[in-house]
């Protein structure tokens, strides 16, 4: 009992049902709006871009709700994903605490993504679609989809984030290997992002915007779909997966969370790790403290407002309520991409705002400096995404190292950082730099933001 490190359950202990936190929700989560008559959205608002068994998912109040069997299958190529007890940085760091890491990076794209990509692609296979399109920034989404796809026999169409594109050519091997056809956004295949080029052809691009120019190439066509890897309520329950499995890991080695970590981008994996931990503090079974931890560069909790905004540049979403720096904003160039984006999960927001989550902002120099520390004694080398939740996880450790207080530390790693040397060159070199958050900038991009009475 005493001497684990890495905890694994029998594939037939894989959880086979996802969990939805609305119904348990204090309060009702605020829903979608039509961006043109600002009434809640329908099912038929959403209908051109998600297969209805998605459309469901997104506004189920069911509590469980069963992974179909044929994604159980994919899922069984690398779930259950192991956890482990982190002893050899405990060591280094000289902490009492206890700190304990779920590991995503086992997946074939290496990071959680796949949780959702595969039962995305399979409700779409079901309703006959023959192609999806999507957005994609450092290449994480758009690999995890294009394998998916390849899965159940898809087409796949992306649009990277123009920068990305041209810094990060591997990710896009990747998807093609996966049968993925990939676009550098902005492009010269849509209206918008024909108008961006001829403004600035050698355009940067950005979430939003590639989210726009998917987002339109599905609608104009009912045999295509969209699909969109975080932030949306059925992508925060595909995730749950992590945190099932995290509850029945941990209680096999009588372990429960005093304080739980996960980096926010745009809350999936925070939420598939929390939610079903929320579940058990919301009905007094425990009572860790859960904490969001985002970039100082893309503060969207910390320095966000809470209103209605759109989820893409071109504003040809649905109206979410969350925390935003508006959809206009363009964030810094940290090296953290999967960070990057304007907005949060309603779901996140929601409990954020209740009050359910706390939220803090970490620089990314920080960030390498722990994920150094991680990597030179757990031996994994952290995407840059959860190096903000590993900067977390020591900041509190060493707290506890102060207090003497022997707290139990849970965390997501999400993704290996294998296609991300480049950033840890830039950190071991000595180039990295911590990027500014600008408040003039945030309220240059909030004045796009619409005003709803
Ligand atoms: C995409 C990505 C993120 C950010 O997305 P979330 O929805 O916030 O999880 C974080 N980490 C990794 C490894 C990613 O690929």
């Amino acid at each position: 009992m005493s001497d684990y490190t890495k905890i694994l359950l029998e594939e037939h202990e894989m959880p086979t049902r996802w969990y939805n936190i609305a119904p348990d929700l204090p309060e009702p989560l605020p829903p979608p709006l039509h961006p043109g008559t600002l009434q809640p959205a329908t099912g038929e608002d959403f209908a051109a871009l998600f297969p209805k068994a998605l459309i469901e998912q997104e506004m189920s109040t069911e509590r469980y709700i069963d992974i179909p069997e044929p994604v159980l299958d994919v899922y069984r190529l690398w779930r259950p994903s192991p956890l482990f007890r982190a002893r050899r940085l405990e060591k280094l760091l000289d902490t009492p605490a206890k700190i304990f890491y779920k590991y995503e990076g086992v997946s074939p794209a290496g990071s959680h993504k796949p949780n959702t990509a595969v039962p995305q692609v399979y409700y779409n296979a079901l309703e006959g679609i023959r192609k999806l399109t999507t957005e994609t920034g450092a290449g994480q989404w758009g690999s995890s989809l294009a394998f998916a796809c390849a899965q159940f026999g898809l087409e796949c169409e992306i649009w990277q984030v123009a920068a990305s594109y041209r810094a990060k050519p591997h990710r896009r091997t990747m998807m093609e290997i996966w049968g993925g056809v990939v676009h550098p956004s902005p492009s010269n295949l849509t209206e918008f992002g024909r108008s961006l080029l001829a403004k600035d052809p050698d355009h940067p691009g950005s979430l939003g915007i590639a989210i726009s120019e998917a987002v339109s190439e599905a609608v104009a066509d009912p045999g295509v779909r969209y699909a969109l890897g975080s932030v949306l309520n059925h992508v925060l329950l595909h995730q749950t997966i992590i945190g099932e499995e995290a509850l029945l890991q941990l209680a096999k080695v009588g372990e429960t969370p005093d304080v739980l970590v996960g980096c926010t981008g745009g809350g999936s994996n925070f939420g598939g790790l929390a939610f079903p931990f929320l579940r058990e503090k919301l009905a007094g079974r425990m009572n860790p403290v859960i904490r969001c931890v985002e970039p100082a560069a893309c503060p969207t909790l910390t320095k966000g407002q809470y209103r209605y905004d759109f989820g893409d540049t071109a504003g040809l979403t649905p109206l979410m309520k969350m925390h935003t720096l508006g959809h206009d904003f363009i964030p810094e160039p940290i090296h953290a991409g999967g960070l990057r984006y304007h907005g949060m999960a309603p779901l996140v927001s929601h409990v954020y705002q209740l009050g359910l989550v706390e939220a803090i902002s970490v620089p990314q120099r920080e960030c390498f400096a722990s994920a150094l520390q991680f990597a030179r004694t757990e031996g994994i080398v952290p995407a840059p995404e959860p190096t903000h939740a590993i900067a977390a996880a020591i900041r509190e450790a060493l707290a506890c190292k102060a207090s003497g207080e022997e707290k139990v530390i849970l965390t997501a790693l999400c993704g290996h950082g294998h296609l991300d040397l480049a950033a840890y060159d830039k950190y071991l070199s000595g180039e990295m730099v911590d990027l500014e958050f600008s408040d003039a900038d945030l309220a240059e991009a909030m004045k796009s933001v619409p005003v709803i009475a």
